[in-house]
């Protein structure tokens, strides 16, 4: 029996869950997430989205990433929290901000994406492996 992964967003109008762990984290330092996450790097762990189901109404804006990919964010209308992100050619896989899961251990990022638009001071993981910017595909943050 697979352990079940819930979250939810800040206020919890907005639950969700899915089947298995993710599959990998990381973290973003994209423009983009810099927005969406108060001025840091955003830790992103993209999940395959086969067996995702969520209750409660959410928002979406779609944007084009610096990558150049279609994306549609999901957040909560009620309190703002930026729940899911999708690259609309990769349908398979969904990037949930990890700040909405309720057992932010799963999301240790195993690598750090888009350094390159990272401020001076934004601090990236010596120990962790890095690129300036898009990495091979598997969902993107
Ligand atoms: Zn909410
Ligand atoms: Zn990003």
């Amino acid at each position: 029996m697979a352990k079940r992964i819930t979250g939810r967003c800040f206020c919890g109008a907005v639950q969700f869950q899915f089947d298995e762990p993710p599959l990998v984290a990381r973290a973003c330092w994209c423009r983009d997430c810099q927005y969406l996450s108060s001025g840091n790097a955003s830790v992103g762990a993209i999940f395959r989205t086969e067996t995702f189901t969520t209750t409660g109404e959410v928002r979406e804006y779609y944007s084009t990433a610096d990558s150049g990919a279609a994306m549609r964010r999901r957040f909560c209308p009620k309190c703002g929290t930026p729940l899911f992100s999708e690259d609309l050619s990769l349908p398979d896989f969904m990037v949930v901000r990890a700040g909405a899961l309720d057992d932010p251990e799963l999301s240790r990022p195993q690598s750090t994406i888009w350094t390159a638009s990272a401020p001076s001071w934004g601090f990236v993981d010596p120990e962790l492996p890095s690129c300036g910017g898009h990495p091979a595909p598997a969902g993107k943050t």
